[in-house]
């Protein structure tokens, strides 16, 4: 019976390692303004964070890799599979969010 689990616990964790890896890790994109917008609403949805601007972004090379928020909320992207920079799409749900996002953005690049 122990062994039956043991089993079954290896295919499980197989299946969800190849779910992770065929759904998520091959449709990983380097960030855009709208990807930091979208986990920026997320960050705020799970947190109860009620700021209404980040505080400022995170670079690496010149790329955007993430942000920090003012509540002091840090978010990273550990790893860029691929370089090649999309072009910031209009496809984002929350358009709202993502204009505060931008604009908030806009007046970072102002001041420095
Ligand atoms: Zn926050």
């Amino acid at each position: 019976m122990l062994l039956y689990l043991l089993i079954w616990g290896f295919w499980l964790t197989l299946a969800v390692y190849g779910f992770w890896y065929f759904f998520i890790a091959k449709t990983f994109q380097p960030l855009t303004l709208d990807d930091l917008a979208l986990t920026w609403r997320l960050h705020k949805q799970q947190t109860g964070c009620t700021t209404s601007r980040v505080h400022s972004l995170l670079t690496r090379n010149n790329e955007v890799v993430g942000f920090k928020c003012e509540c002091g909320y840090e978010f990273q992207q550990e790893r860029l599979i691929t370089q090649r920079v999309r072009k910031p799409s209009v496809s984002f749900g929350c358009s709202e969010t993502s204009r505060s996002f931008k604009s908030s953005v806009r007046k970072l690049e102002e001041k420095s």
